[in-house]
C-alpha cells in the first residue's frame, strides 16, 4: 500500500476534534489496508514500529533530522534551523520546504508501507558512534520519495511526537467499525437480543448500531488482554475476518494484560463483597509478569514493557526455581536488604529501572521475587480456574530457592484477623495488604473486585493516593520559572466515554528536580490544541497528550462545579482539596491512571469514614 494514504488519513485523524469522527476515519484507513500491511498501518498509528514488550526505539534527535531535512529539501542547515523556529514543529517545515521542492520536481517515485516501515527499522536498529550520517541517510532517503504530508508525519515519526491521539481503544473501536456487518452475520442472536430489549425500544437505529458495535468491541478487547499486540489481531482480522479471533491465544513471550485492584475502606466491607477471601501482604516494588519457555525467560512491566535485561537475577532464578517447561506467573519484585533483614522503601528499588550498569546494581540491592498468581503452566491456561486453584498450582511450581517466594498470606473470613494481619504488615514496612476473591478467575486488563488493595489508612485524609494523568501545565513564578513549569492540569480516566475528565490543579509537592524531570519530559508531548480525548474547561497555559501519570496525595475529594470528572447532570463533579504530587509513576499509561468510578466510589467511602469517626 502506498504511504500517502496513511498519511493522508493522519492528517484527517489530526484535526478531528471528535471520538466518533476518529474512529470513522480509523476505520476507513483499516478498510483500505491490505492484510499484509495490517500489522505496520496499527503500529505506526501507535506511533511504534512494533509492540511495546519488543523494547525498538524510534527516536531521533532533533540535530539529525534537521540535517536529513536539509539534505532532502537541497536547504543548509541553517536555514532548516531557521524555518523550524518559526513553526516550532519540524514536521511542519519539512512539509513546507518539500512543498517548495516538489513544485519544481517532475518526477515523483511512490513511498510504500513497508519501506517507511523497513527504513526506520534499520534506523531503529543501528546504534553507536559514528552511525549518524547513516541515519540520517536512511531518513533522508525517505524524504527524497515523499510528498509534503507524508514528510511531514515521517518526521514527526522520526522524533518520536506523532501526537495523534488514537488510543488503543479507538484502535479496536475502528476495528469493530469494520468488522460490524460480518459479526451481525455470524450472531443474528446477539444482535436480535439488543433489538429486542425493552431499554432501547425508542432508541434511534444509530443507538442499536452502536450496542452490538460495542459487543464485538468487547470480544476483540478480550484477544487483546491475554495478547497485548494490536498489530497481530489488526493481521488476523485482514486476513480471516472475525474468524481470525480464534487462533488467539496466550503465549509466552507476548505480555498478558493485568488485573486490578478496587479499594474499599475497611475490612469489614472486604469481607461483606467477597465473603472469606486470601488476604496477602502488599509489597511495594515492581510489578512483573513472568514468561519461561525452556530457558528463555521474559520479563514484562506492568505495562507490557520488556524489562528483561533490566533484572539479570529473576532471569536466572526463573530458569532455576520455576519446575515447568513453559510458564506464565505474576509478581512483585523489590530490593532486600540482607543485613537488616527488610525491604527497602519503592525509591530505592526504583534504581533498578536502568539501562546501564546494571550488573553492579543487581550485586548493591538484589532483588526478591514475591509471587501471587499463575496463568499458564505448560499447556494448561489457569486463567479461568478460581483464584485459590491458580494459587495451589503456584505453590507446587515454586521450588526453594533464595530469590523467588509466594506472598505472604492468609485464608480468613474474619476483619479482626484481616486487621490484625494489616497491621502486621504495616508496620514491618509494608503497604498494606491485597484481599483476594479465592473463587474469581484471572480478569486480564480489568478489575471487578476479584482483588481489593488496602493500604495505611489515614483518618481524616484520603484513604489511598490516587494516580492522575497530566493533561497540561501552567508556567511557574520566581524560581520555578527556570524549569517553565509551575502546575499541573490533571485528570482522571473515563471508561466509558474513553476520555480524560480533569480533577484538579496541582502546584505543590514538587522538588526543584521533579520540575526539570517533568519539564523535560513533557515538552517532548505538547500539542497545540486540547487533545480529542481530554474534557476539561480549566485551559492550562500548555496542553500535552495525556499519556504520563502522576501519584497524588490529598485530604479529601470535594463535589466541585469547575472539575469535568464524574460531572452530572446538575453540573457538579469531583476535585482533590490541597493536592500534592508524591512521584512520577513510570509504570503506568495515561489511561491506566484511577478512573472516574474509583473517584465516585472513593468519594462515598470518605462519607462513611466520616459518619463512623463522629459515632
Ligand atoms: P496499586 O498500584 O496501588 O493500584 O496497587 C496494585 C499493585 O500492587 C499491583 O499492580 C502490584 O504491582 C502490587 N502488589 C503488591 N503486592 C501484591 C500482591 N500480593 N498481590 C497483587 N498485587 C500486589
Amino acid at each position: 500500500m502506498r504511504f500517502e494514504i496513511v498519511a493522508t488519513a493522519f492528517d484527517a485523524i489530526e484535526k478531528t476534534t471528535k471520538r466518533l469522527d476518529m474512529t470513522t476515519q480509523m476505520a476507513a484507513l483499516l478498510k483500505e489496508t491490505p492484510a499484509s500491511d495490517a500489522r505496520i498501518v496499527i503500529y505506526l498509528t501507535q506511533g511504534r514500529l512494533a509492540p511495546p514488550y519488543e523494547n525498538i526505539e524510534t527516536g531521533m534527535g532533533e540535530k539529525f533530522v534537521v540535517q536529513a531535512i536539509a539534505k532532502a529539501a537541497g536547504y543548509s542547515k541553517e536555514e532548516v534551523d531557521k524555518r523550524f523556529k518559526k513553526t516550532g514543529d519540524l514536521g511542519e517545515t519539512a512539509f513546507e520546504l518539500l512543498s517548495k521542492k516538489k513544485q519544481q520536481a517532475l518526477v515523483m517515485q511512490t513511498l510504500s508501507v513497508k519501506k517507511v516501515h523497513e527504513n526506520f527499522m534499520k534506523l531503529a536498529k543501528t546504534t553507536g558512534e559514528g552511525t549518524q550520517d547513516l541515519k540520517i541517510k536512511l531518513l533522508a532517503e525517505l524524504l527524497n520519495f515523499s510528498t509534503p504530508t507524508e514528510a511531514k508525519f515521517i518526521i514527526r515519526f522520526a522524533l518520536g511526537s506523532l501526537r495523534l491521539g488514537v488510543g488503543d481503544p479507538t484502535i479496536m473501536d475502528s476495528m469493530a467499525r469494520v468488522h460490524l456487518e460480518e459479526f451481525k452475520k455470524m450472531h443474528p442472536a446477539i444482535v436480535k437480543a439488543i433489538q429486542e430489549d425493552k431499554k432501547h425500544e425508542k432508541k434511534e437505529e444509530e443507538e442499536l448500531e452502536r450496542k452490538i458495535q460495542l459487543k464485538l468491541r468487547e470480544q476483540i478487547e478480550a484477544k487483546y488482554n491475554i495478547h497485548s499486540d494490536l498489530g497481530h489481531i489488526a493481521e488476523l482480522l485482514a486476513e480471516k475476518g472475525l474468524k481470525g479471533l480464534d487462533a488467539i491465544e496466550m503465549e509466552p513471550g507476548v505480555p498478558i494484560r493485568p488485573t486490578l485492584a478496587e479499594r474499599l475502606p475497611s475490612s469489614e466491607e472486604i469481607v461483606e463483597k467477597i465473603g472469606k477471601c486470601a488476604v496477602e501482604a502488599k509489597y511495594d516494588g515492581f510489578r512483573v509478569q513472568i514468561h519461561k519457555h525452556g530457558k528463555n525467560v521474559s520479563i514484562f512491566s506492568r505495562n507490557q514493557e520488556n524489562m528483561t535485561d533490566m533484572f539479570p537475577e529473576i532471569v536466572l532464578a526463573a530458569q532455576e526455581q520455576l519446575d515447568a517447561e513453559k510458564c506464565i506467573v505474576e509478581g512483585e519484585a523489590l530490593a532486600y536488604n540482607e543485613k537488616l533483614q527488610e525491604f527497602y522503601p519503592f525509591q530505592v528499588t526504583i534504581q533498578r529501572k536502568r539501562k546501564y550498569d546494571i550488573d553492579e546494581k543487581a550485586k548493591e540491592l538484589p532483588l526478591k521475587l514475591f509471587l501471587f498468581d499463575c496463568l499458564l503452566i505448560d499447556k494448561k491456561n489457569l486463567m479461568p480456574l478460581p483464584f485459590e486453584e491458580r494459587r495451589a498450582h503456584l505453590k507446587k511450581l515454586i521450588t526453594s530457592g533464595d530469590t523467588i517466594e509466594m506472598t505472604k498470606s492468609i485464608i480468613t473470613d474474619k476483619p479482626k484477623e484481616i486487621d490484625k494481619f494489616f497491621n502486621e504488615n504495616v508496620s514491618s514496612g509494608l503497604e498494606g495488604i491485597m484481599c483476594k476473591d479465592l473463587k474469581a478467575p484471572y480478569i486480564a486488563g480489568g478489575r471487578k473486585y476479584a482483588w481489593i488493595k488496602f493500604k495505611r489508612s489515614y483518618k481524616g485524609e484520603l484513604q489511598d493516593t490516587v494516580d492522575l494523568a497530566i493533561l497540561g501545565y501552567f508556567k511557574g513564578k520566581g524560581k520555578r520559572t527556570e524549569f517553565g513549569l509551575g502546575g499541573l492540569l490533571c485528570g482522571v480516566y473515563d471508561e466509558d466515554a474513553d476520555e480524560f475528565k480533569s480533577i484538579s490543579k496541582i502546584g505543590t509537592g514538587f522538588s526543584e528536580q521533579m520540575l526539570a524531570d517533568l519539564d523535560a519530559l513533557l515538552s517532548k508531548h505538547v500539542v497545540k490544541h486540547k487533545p480529542v480525548r481530554v474534557d476539561s474547561e480549566f485551559e492550562p497555559q500548555i496542553w500535552v497528550e495525556p499519556i504520563y501519570v502522576i501519584e497524588v496525595r490529598a485530604d479529601e475529594i470535594t463535589q466541585s462545579p469547575m472539575h469535568t470528572a464524574g460531572r452530572n447532570k446538575e453540573g457538579v463533579g469531583y476535585a482533590l482539596r490541597f493536592p500534592r504530587i508524591l512521584k512520577l509513576r513510570e509504570d503506568k499509561k495515561g489511561d491506566e491512571c484511577t478512573t472516574v468510578k474509583e473517584i465516585i466510589t472513593m468519594y462515598e467511602n470518605q462519607k462513611k469514614v466520616k459518619i463512623e469517626d463522629s459515632q
